[in-house]
């Protein structure tokens, strides 16, 4: 069984610090059968009230800030680190770094690398704390490792909307450690290089390109389909990492432009029920979170496309040029 490092002792000592009487625990969907045993022992060591958001949370982009911000006076995000955003009440991060063992198949992964020299490694939160361990393993075994951070993330690590750490490195392979495709998937498609993923959780280990091309195709066939809207919802999402209203009106101003009609919908999560009600609205553009449209694809009948994608609708952008979105956090 996978363990998370919690880090209790160190969020007891931030709660004195701040003074804090409420406390708001908020956790990643894979974290929150956790909330009541860590809800129980903060409650306990020190002597506060907490209360858990119930809410999904899928990323930093949306910490519970706003809705907690007259409830509790120090917010305790687990499971991601933090995005350049300010914050109405104190929030501290807590990684909730994976004890897992990777020695053994990152040696698996050599047979992958071996026409490889200079390889780029990258991650996601859980696992931020192997990359010494992966960087050390391969240039022990004649490999020249680089490895990059950026604004919104920490050394080596990316997230579904911003590939910033991996892009320009000038490697020739790149190591993915962690689960899920979207990420190798999003490492592949900016540095078209190849992209080895390893799951430490299953010990799988693949090369993503086979899964790029599917993706691709059912990307292609949204494309298509969409150059028949006319009728365009523009997602503008009120998470606070999450939020383009200025790239929504500017969009608004192309399809107008263009001579379709588009409207500007506030939606906090997207899903398909939420988007029942608009029967006259042929297709959706998603300015919030970029993994939206390319990860939830298959649960949307009208086509649900990134900005990116509707450039290529529109044909401002050729398909060769085909990115995911990303999102460039500033500071507010
Ligand atoms: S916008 Fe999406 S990918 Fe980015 S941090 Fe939020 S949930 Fe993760």
């Amino acid at each position: 069984m996978t363990n998370y490092n919690m880090e209790i002792e160190k969020v007891i000592k931030e709660i004195k610090k701040y003074d804090a009487k409420n406390i708001g625990l908020q956790f990643p969907e894979g974290l929150k059968t956790q909330s009541t045993t860590i809800a129980d022992e903060i409650e306990t060591k020190a002597q506060v009230n907490v209360i858990i958001s119930g809410d999904p949370c899928f990323g930093a982009c949306d910490v519970a800030d706003s809705k907690m911000v007259d409830m509790v006076d120090l917010i305790v995000h687990y499971g991601h680190t933090p995005l350049p955003l300010k914050y109405k009440i104190p929030v501290i991060f807590i990684e909730a770094y994976s004890d897992i063992k990777i020695n053994e198949i990152l040696k698996k992964s050599l047979n992958s690398l071996e026409d490889y020299s200079r390889i780029a490694i990258a991650t996601t939160t859980q696992h931020l704390q192997l990359l010494n361990e992966v960087k050390d393993f391969l240039e022990d075994n004649g490999k020249e490792i680089v490895v990059s951070s950026s604004k919104s993330t920490r050394k080596g690590q990316i997230l579904g909307c911003n590939f910033s750490s991996i892009k320009d490195l000038g490697a020739e392979a790149y190591l993915f450690i962690g689960s899920g495709k979207f990420h190798p998937l999003g490492i592949y498609l900016f540095t078209k290089a190849r992209v080895i993923a390893v799951n430490p959780y299953t010990s799988e280990i693949s090369d993503i390109k086979d899964l790029a091309d599917e993706i691709l195709r059912i990307r292609f066939a949204r494309i298509v389909k969409a150059k028949e809207v006319n009728t365009w919802g523009i997602l503008i999402s009120s998470k606070e990492g999450q939020y383009r209203f200025n790239l929504a009106k500017e969009i608004k101003k192309i399809l107008e432009d263009e001579g379709k009609k588009a409207y500007l919908i506030l939606v906090e999560n997207i899903n398909p029920d939420v988007l029942l009600p608009y029967i006259n609205i042929e297709g959706f553009i998603v300015t919030a979170c970029p993994r939206i449209a390319i990860d939830d694809s298959l649960m949307y009948k009208k086509p649900l496309i990134t900005p990116q994608e509707l450039e290529i609708v529109l044909d401002k952008r050729k398909w060769d040029d085909y990115q995911l979105d990303e999102i460039i956090f500033h500071e507010k």
